[in-house]
């Protein structure tokens, strides 16, 4: 269900983010049209020999000044050894083994997780030259030389990440629990409402197998179903940059999106919409999982009638690439409507996990397609002979068409319209894939 996760660590200008590239370039395709999705690639879905893994370039996240580096490195580290379950340690060649080199790999190595090291840089190929093997003094075994500039490399170090990555997640899912992802800034309120969703109940496990990449995670079971709700609370330490905390808020939001089946979107009442939020919910659309927005702090807003009707209205713009998903009014300090909340949760992963008959999706197909036609282009028309669902969550639906480059977004989101008319899918996305057929 998640994906393993391999973390890039480094110093700066050893070639991280070229390898990050290099690596996550060729083999993956990331949806960048969803609006808000960050563009910053410190993350990415990568597959190698069928397995698939998320890769993230730890060192991407922070400028570097000088006189910082080493605290950094040890940031890298740490959420590297948080986090991920394959470590590549990058190094250069050119400038050989430094001491903060050897510092961060006594750190990884005593964390015990699975570590590679890659020494990069090394630009000709065949026998890499006499300066590699001073690489063997950092005591990580056998250094993998690559040029991330070039490529070569590349592949045996893929290989070697692949014979580390954790064993294959049995499918076997546990049917009744649902995994929960509070996700939202700094400030927003995560922490409290996670505090008052598990405060009254009883906590049952908090170190399961499978939750040892977040040690906090909490199950939790109450009148509305069993819920193991991920950690996302965001690193507390001050960085002298802005720009930072919010690219690790992010990556930590990430890394919790993957690992859910429901993301509670939190919004801050008395902050309104920010880009941000956007930010952090394009994500969670973009990895296909039930959404719901939960505007936060409504304690704290003062309302006459209309206030929540304003707010909604307002909210629906902000997020209309997510108009599938439910709007709330909460407050985790009171407790308001946190029961609700709890309802919708269940009723959103169910939607998620939606399974639709062939047969009642081509009623719909049959139904759509005679009341608006489908577009055409010099005379030649778009047919959709057939459509199935592939897939859940998210729901996942294959088109088969006559010529895909008429099946105009346009048209597709007006089907996707019809099928949520008829079906629901309420919270959750959905996705298309269009194939030609003769
Ligand atoms: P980062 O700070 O670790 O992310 O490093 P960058 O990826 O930004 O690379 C730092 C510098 O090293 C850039 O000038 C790159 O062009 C250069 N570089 C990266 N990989 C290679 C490589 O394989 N060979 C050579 N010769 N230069 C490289
Ligand atoms: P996190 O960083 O997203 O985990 O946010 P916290 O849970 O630490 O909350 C940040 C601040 O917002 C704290 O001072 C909370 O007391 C406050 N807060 C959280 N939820 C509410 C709420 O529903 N109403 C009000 N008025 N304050 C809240």
């Amino acid at each position: 269900m998640s994906k393993p996760l391999v973390a890039i660590v480094g110093r700066p200008n050893v070639g991280k983010s070229t390898l990050f590239n290099k690596l996550a370039g060729v083999r993956l395709s990331i949806v960048e049209d969803t609006p808000g999705v960050t563009r910053d690639r410190i993350y990415a879905d990568c597959e190698w020999r069928d397995r698939r893994f998320a890769l993230v370039d730890t060192g991407g996240i922070e400028p570097y000044s000088q006189d910082i580096i080493l605290s950094q490195m040890r940031r890298q580290a740490e959420l590297a050894i948080e986090k991920a379950d394959v470590i590549v340690l990058v190094t250069d060649l050119k400038s050989g083994v430094v001491a903060t080199d050897a510092e961060v790999a006594v750190l990884l190595q005593k964390s015990g997780k699975p570590l590679l090291l890659c020494v990069n840089k090394c630009d000709s190929i065949g026998a890499p030259p006499a300066e590699f093997y001073e690489f063997y003094n950092l005591g990580l075994g056998d250094p993998i030389p690559v040029s991330a500039a070039h490529g070569h490399g590349t592949g045996d170090l893929l290989d070697a990440v692949y014979d580390l990555l954790p064993p294959e997640e049995e499918d076997e899912e546990d049917e009744d629990l649902i995994k929960v992802a509070v996700i939202g800034k700094p400030n927003v309120g995560k922490s409290s409402l996670i505090n008052r969703i598990t405060g009254e109940e009883r906590v049952i496990v908090s170190n399961l197998a499978g939750t040892t990449r977040d040690a906090v995670d909490t199950e939790i079971e109450n009148q509305f179903g069993r819920f193991l709700l991920i950690d996302t609370a965001g690193i507390r330490r001050k960085s002298k940059v802005e720009d930072a905390i919010e690219k690790y808020s992010i990556l930590r939001a990430k890394m919790a999106i993957e690992r859910a089946q429901v993301c509670v979107i939190l919004i801050d009442a008395t902050e309104g919409f920010t880009e941000q939020d956007s930010k952090v919910a394009g994500l969670a659309h973009e990895a296909g999982k039930a959404c719901l927005i939960a505007v936060n702090k409504w304690d704290a807003v003062e309302k006459d009638g209309r206030t929540m009707d304003e707010a909604r209205k307002k909210l629906m713009q902000d997020f209309s690439f997510m108009s599938y998903a439910p709007i709330i009014f909460i407050s985790a300090k009171t407790g308001q409507r946190v029961d609700r909340l709890m309802e919708l949760i269940k009723f959103v992963n169910s939607q998620n996990a939606m399974r639709i008959s062939t047969g009642m999706l081509n009623d719909v197909l049959g139904d759509a397609t005679a009341r608006v036609q489908p577009p055409s282009d010099k005379g030649k028309r778009l047919k959709i002979y057939y459509i199935t669902q592939a897939s859940t969550r998210p729901p996942t639906f294959v088109c088969f068409v006559n010529r895909a480059e008429l099946f105009h977004f346009s048209y597709q989101r007006y089907i996707e319209n019809r099928i949520r008319e008829v079906f629901g899918l309420e919270g959750t996305p959905v996705r298309f894939i269009i194939r030609e057929r003769g």
